[in-house]
């Protein structure tokens, strides 16, 4: 049963998508359960400042409201009101699970600020749900860098759980390894790397075409790699092309656009380039593979086309129809 898996062995299942989100939850509750006479862990999702988009791609998963009144005493604040929560001294597993979703006010006037990093103090971990609170190092002027300014003052283990929106494997599977394992291995940027150590482009379902330079030229082509169109998957550390989106059959990619590199620190700016400037082994910050090896196929495939229009245009022997690509001047011209 899975509930037995070693460390290893569960975040190797992880890697692989063979830990589904209800498989996951199944796992979680059982080890809940099994642990006789116990109370109910405690979780405390603060919001600060934010749309919304993470707590509510999690909360509409079938089921999940009712998991979660079953297995926790959930406490949700907005940030000005934290004041309002009392923490049950006698909880188990060490402490409530804090979960700060979004930014928060550098206001240290603000009772809440105050007591918020009484909550961090306190809690057996902390989780920084989404970009705002994961990446809070350029929030606007006005609220508070999260890491600098209460969590490197504080011995609480925190991780990170970026992405816009984050996902619901990511947080129960966290919840998982919290539970059974205590706090996950992380990355550079304390992101757990069960999720976020490959990326995308590995198990991106274009990724044969990739590698065979079949590239799509416009958005709404199919089928084909996007990287022409400035998809950011060869830097782009994140798990989506495993369990799709929420555990649907859709993700980014798989409807054509291309990955804007949400989970990663610089996101939306990545480098300058925006959501769809085109990454080339001289824009891309970090060595990649994909980068490297994108950039030299695509442009052999940029040369093989031209070269064909070429000599289609000196030889004059037949006549075209040019299809809607050329526009964009990346036909394939056909014989008619
Ligand atoms: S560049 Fe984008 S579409 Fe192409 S293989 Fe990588 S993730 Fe998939
Ligand atoms: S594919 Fe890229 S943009 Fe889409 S959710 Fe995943 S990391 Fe974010």
């Amino acid at each position: 049963m899975t509930t037995n898996l070693s460390r290893r062995r569960f975040i190797q299942q992880m890697m692989i998508g063979g830990l589904t989100t209800p498989v996951l939850l199944n796992m979680l509750s059982s080890n809940l359960l099994a642990q006789t006479g116990e109370s109910k862990q405690t979780i405390i999702w603060v919001l600060g400042q934010s749309s919304g988009i993470h707590r509510s791609g999690i909360w509409s998963y079938p089921g999940f409201h009712t998991f979660m009144e079953k297995h926790f005493t959930l406490i949700e604040s907005d940030s000005p009101n934290i004041q309002d929560i009392t923490i049950e001294s006698n909880e188990s597993g060490g402490g409530h699970i804090l979960i700060l979703d979004g930014y928060f006010s550098q206001d240290l006037d603000d009772p809440g600020n105050m007591l918020l990093k009484d909550l961090i103090v306190v809690s057996r971990a902390a989780i920084l749900m989404g970009n705002e609170a994961s990446y809070s190092h350029s929030a606007p002027d006005g609220f508070l860098d999260l890491e600098k300014e209460l969590l490197y003052l504080v011995e609480t283990p925190y991780f990170k759980l970026p992405g816009n929106p984050v996902p619901i494997r990511h947080l129960v599977g966290a919840l998982n390894h919290l539970k059974l394992y205590g706090p996950p291995e992380l990355d550079e940027y304390r992101r757990p790397t069960m999720f976020y150590s490959q990326v995308i482009c590995e198990r991106c379902q274009y990724r044969g075409d990739f590698e065979q330079g079949n590239f799509v030229r416009y958005h709404g082509q199919k089928e084909g790699c996007l990287y022409l169109l400035g998809c950011k998957g060869p830097v782009t550390k994140n798990s989506c092309a495993l369990e799709k989106w929420n555990g649907t059959s859709s993700w980014c990619v798989s409807v054509g656009s291309p990955c804007t590199g949400c989970s990663e620190p610089d996101y939306p700016n990545n480098s300058g380039l925006g959501l769809f400037g085109q990454l080339n082994a001289d824009n891309a910050p970090i060595n990649s593979f994909f980068v490297r090896n994108a950039s030299t196929i695509a442009q052999g495939a940029f040369g093989v086309t031209l070269a064909g229009v070429a000599i289609h245009a000196f030889s004059g022997r037949r006549s075209r129809s040019l299809s809607k690509d050329s526009v964009f001047g990346f036909e394939e011209e056909t014989d008619e």
